[in-house]
């Protein structure tokens, strides 16, 4: 696939924050929500964007399958940019079909959920460097997103497949998820916090040997990843969202590192934290994924429980 082409068409898009917020929240909850895949209960409820928001579950049901059904077409289309993008645009048009909110979402809804389905595609097709996976953050099955690299990535490589989009504006009431400040060469202004949207939320945060960082497109709203050292196949992608993030947790950063007694700490190489990290059930939330506040939320609540057995 040319990852190029198609980074270059996803970081020229443009969208209000209003368009975003109510689609991305709609697509979100119907393809990454709570739902049972493969006999596995999976618990996850997805966090999105909209601070009100709900989605009927027969309505959630008929968009998943609207895009399993039509995702295979897509991901073996993505040789050629022009096929991909008629996909994706034919794609789009039976998810809007078959969901009347998605119908009511604006005039700009469209085009926003044709790049979504592009930009998502991404991750999920096979000749990616990265994929989509997700990992056990509990023994009781709670499930959490990652981002894996399928390939080594070598050091200064920027992982176009973790694209990352602005809205233009921010005018609509929205979650403290996914925040981040643009670079100054953006073309956005300076000084506000915006949202951000895009795979790129998939990736965990990780306080202490964090394998990529954070870099602008000029004259854009888009972000990506780079890696900051050489990147082993099959190495989770982790970034550091910046100091402070968690700091309205009440248990603090949430991270596999911070959450690790610090006599682990010392003995622990990537290797072993990534073995940690599917066995133990211990890794952090990704607050820039979906699921975050779900996935603290239910750490809190299991912990409460817990507490309670206790007593
Ligand atoms: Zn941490």
């Amino acid at each position: 696939m040319d990852i190029e082409t198609l980074a270059t068409n996803l970081s020229c898009a443009k969208f209000d924050s209003r368009t975003v917020i109510f689609a991305d929240s709609i697509l979100t909850t119907a393809l990454f929500g709570r739902h049972n895949h493969t006999r596995e209960k999976r618990l996850h409820r997805a966090q999105v964007l909209a601070t009100e928001f709900d989605l009927d579950e027969d309505e959630q049901r008929t968009i998943r399958e609207t895009f399993e059904s039509g995702k295979s077409k897509l991901t073996e289309a993505a040789d050629d940019w022009e096929i991909y993008h008629s996909k994706a645009t034919s794609l789009c048009n039976k998810l809007t079909r078959s969901s009347a909110s998605l119908q009511n979402a604006g005039p700009q809804s469209r085009r926003f959920i044709a790049w979504w389905l592009e930009a998502y595609t991404l991750v999920i097709n096979p000749n990616a460097s990265v994929k989509l996976s997700t990992i056990n953050i509990s023994p009781d099955k709670v499930k959490g997103f990652a981002i894996h690299s399928t390939k080594f990535i070598p050091k200064d490589f920027t992982i176009k497949e973790l694209v990352g989009l602005m809205p233009y504006d921010n005018n609509t009431a929205h979650t403290r998820l996914s925040e981040i400040t643009p670079a100054p060469s953006q073309d956005q202004q300076l000084g506000q916090v915006r949202i951000l949207f895009g795979p790129i939320r998939f990736i965990n945060h990780l306080c202490v040997n964090f394998n990529t960082a954070y870099i602008d497109e000029p004259a854009t709203s888009t972000f990506y990843v780079y890696a900051i050292r050489d990147i082993q196949p099959n190495e989770e992608i982790t970034v550091d969202y910046g100091t402070g993030y968690f700091d309205d947790l009440p248990e603090g950063c949430p991270c596999r590192t911070c959450s690790k007694p610090p006599e682990n700490l010392a003995k622990m190489n990537p290797d072993q934290s990534s073995r940690l990290e599917t066995t133990a059930g211990t890794v952090g939330p990704s607050p820039q994924s979906t699921e975050t506040e779900n996935k603290n939320h239910r750490r809190n609540k299991l912990r409460r429980e817990k507490r309670k057995e206790k007593v």
